[in-house]
C-alpha cells in the first residue's frame, strides 16, 4: 500500500473521493477529466511526442554534401539552385582522422552568393538516413531531372510490400514516414503512408549462430550455386524456414532440395514420353480416383496461392507442392484420362514452383508443350467446382453485407473456404485492388470479408 502522507498514489486503479469521477478507471478518468477541463475552458488536450532533435550532419566524406555556404557576414546561406548538386571531389587522399574534404581548399573555398565575400563551403555530409528515407519515392521517376518526384509517384506509391531486416524496423521506418509526410505537406506526393505491408526477414545462421567473418562461419551461396545451380539454392533457402524466421544453413538440406528438383524433372520427362494428351469432353466422366487427384491439385493451388500471395510462407507452399507430387507419383494408370490429369497437374506444379525455381520451371514448361516462356504465363485459376464443391452452404459477406454463397465439404479447411469465398464473382468485384483487412469465418455458416476504404 502507498502511504499517502508521504507520496502520491501513482499506479493505476479506480478513482475515489473525486466527486463526479468516482468509480472511473484510470483511463476512463483520463478522458473524462480532460473533457471536463476543456468544457470549463480550463485546459486543452495536447499530444506530446517524446522526440529529440536529430543532428543530421556527419563528419565524414562518404555521404551527400550539405548544400550550405558559411559566410562570416551572412551566416548559413543555401547554395543557389542552379549550382546544385554539390558533388564530392574524387581526387582525394583518405586520412584516418578526418574527412579529406576538410583539408581541400579547392572544395571548401567559395564566394558567398549573398554578399560576394570569401566564404566556406560546408564540409560535413548528411547522415545516410537522408537518402534511405525517400529513395522508394524517387525510384518511381529516376529519369526526371527537372523535379524530385512527378505524377508517376502517386501511381506507384504506397509501396505494396516492403521487405527489410529487423535492424531497420525502428529507425529507418520512422525516418521514412517523417520524410513521406514532409513530401506530402510540400505537395510532392499524395497519400499519408509510404508502405502498405512490412515483412522483416530473418537471418541466415550457421551452426546456430549469426555468420560473421571473425567467427569464420561464413558460407558463400556461390559454392552451392556452382554445385547444384541457382534453383536448388533458392528452393533450399525458401523451404528451410518462413521468411521472417532465421534459417539454419545445411548442406544436407540443400542436397535434399536438389533431389526433389531431379525427381520433378524425371517425372515430367516420363510423362511426356508417354505421348499425346487428349482433353476429355466432360471431366465428370473421369474415374473416381482421377477426380480425387484433380480435387487435390486444385486444393493445393488454393493453398499455395494464399501462402505465396498473402501469408508469404513459401516453405508451406513448397511443402504442399511436394505432397501433391508424391500423390501423382503413385498414379499407376496409362489411360488417356490419366494422361490428361497428369498433364494438368504437372503444369500446375510447374506454374506454382516457377516463382521459387524459375529456371527449371522455364525448361519444363517448354517440354510440356508451351511455346511461350513461363514468365509470361498466368497464375493458374482456382477451379471452384473441382476443388471444393460440397454440400454445406456458406454465406459470403463483404463488410457485413450478403454478396454470394459457396458450397463446401464438411471437412473443408479454413484456408479453402476463405479462398473459395474470395474467388466468387460478386466478391471479386468488390474486393479487387482493395486491401483485405480481415476475413472472419463462422464455421459452417458464413464468411465475412472486411475490406478497407469500402464505398
Ligand atoms: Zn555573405
Amino acid at each position: 500500500m502507498c502511504d499517502l502522507t508521504k507520496s502520491a498514489f501513482t499506479t493505476k486503479g479506480r478513482l475515489i473521493n473525486s466527486e463526479q469521477f468516482d468509480g472511473l478507471t484510470s483511463s476512463q478518468a483520463f478522458n473524462a477529466i480532460a473533457k471536463f477541463l476543456q468544457q470549463q475552458n480550463k485546459g486543452k488536450r495536447q499530444v506530446n511526442y517524446r522526440l529529440r532533435d536529430w543532428g543530421i550532419s556527419r563528419q565524414r566524406y562518404w555521404g551527400t554534401p550539405i548544400p550550405i555556404i558559411n559566410c562570416q557576414n551572412c551566416g548559413e546561406i543555401p547554395i543557389p539552385e542552379q549550382d546544385l548538386p554539390v558533388q564530392l571531389p574524387e581526387n582525394i587522399t583518405l586520412y584516418r582522422s578526418s574527412s579529406p574534404i576538410k583539408s581541400m581548399p579547392d572544395f571548401y573555398k567559395c564566394i558567398c552568393p549573398a554578399c560576394g565575400d570569401n566564404a566556406k563551403r560546408e564540409t560535413d555530409t548528411f547522415d545516410t538516413f537522408f537518402e534511405s528515407s525517400w529513395y522508394y519515392a524517387r525510384f518511381t521517376c529516376p529519369d526526371n531531372n527537372e523535379s524530385m518526384l512527378d505524377n508517376r509517384t502517386d501511381y506507384w506509391l504506397p509501396v505494396d510490400q516492403y521487405i527489410g531486416g529487423i535492424e531497420h524496423a525502428v529507425l529507418h521506418l520512422l525516418y521514412a514516414r517523417f520524410f513521406h509526410k514532409l513530401m506530402r505537406d510540400e505537395g510532392l506526393l499524395k497519400g499519408n503512408e509510404p508502405f502498405k505491408n512490412l515483412l522483416t526477414q530473418g537471418m541466415v545462421l550457421k551452426d546456430s549462430t549469426k555468420m560473421s567473418k571473425s567467427r569464420g562461419n561464413i558460407v558463400n551461396p556461390q559454392s552451392l550455386i556452382d554445385k547444384y545451380g541457382a534453383d536448388t539454392a533458392r528452393l533450399f533457402m525458401m523451404f528451410a524456414a518462413p521468411p521472417e524466421q532465421s534459417l539454419e544453413w545445411s548442406d544436407k538440406a540443400a542436397a535434399g532440395a536438389n533431389r526433389f528438383l531431379k525427381r520433378l524433372w524425371r517425372m515430367t520427362h516420363k510423362h511426356i514420353e508417354k505421348g499425346r494428351v487428349t482433353v476429355p469432353d466432360d471431366v465428370n466422366t473421369l474415374t473416381q480416383s482421377l477426380q480425387k487427384i484433380r480435387r487435390q491439385s486444385f486444393k493445393t493451388l488454393e493453398k499455395v496461392t494464399d501462402d505465396i500471395g498473402r501469408r508469404h510462407t513459401f516453405n508451406t507452399a513448397i511443402a504442399a507442392v511436394m505432397k501433391l507430387i508424391n500423390k501423382i507419383l503413385k498414379i499407376n494408370d496409362d489411360s488417356e484420362q490419366a494422361q490428361f490429369v497428369m498433364q494438368e497437374t504437372i503444369e500446375m506444379v510447374v506454374l506454382m514452383l516457377a516463382p521459387i525455381t524459375p529456371h527449371i520451371c522455364h525448361e519444363l514448361w517448354k517440354i510440356l508443350g508451351h511455346d511461350d516462356a513461363i514468365v509470361n504465363a498466368n497464375w493458374p485459376k482456382i477451379n471452384v467446382f473441382t476443388s471444393s464443391q460440397g454440400d454445406i452452404d456458406i454465406m459470403v459477406q463483404v463488410n457485413g453485407k450478403l454478396r454470394s454463397k459457396i458450397s463446401v465439404f464438411p471437412n473443408s479447411d479454413d484456408v479453402t473456404i476463405k479462398m473459395l469465398a474470395l474467388a466468387k464473382e460478386g466478391v471479386l468485384r468488390l474486393t479487387q485492388g482493395k486491401k483485405i483487412n480481415r476475413i472472419i469465418l463462422v464455421p459452417k455458416r458464413l464468411v465475412n470479408i472486411v475490406v478497407a476504404n469500402f464505398d
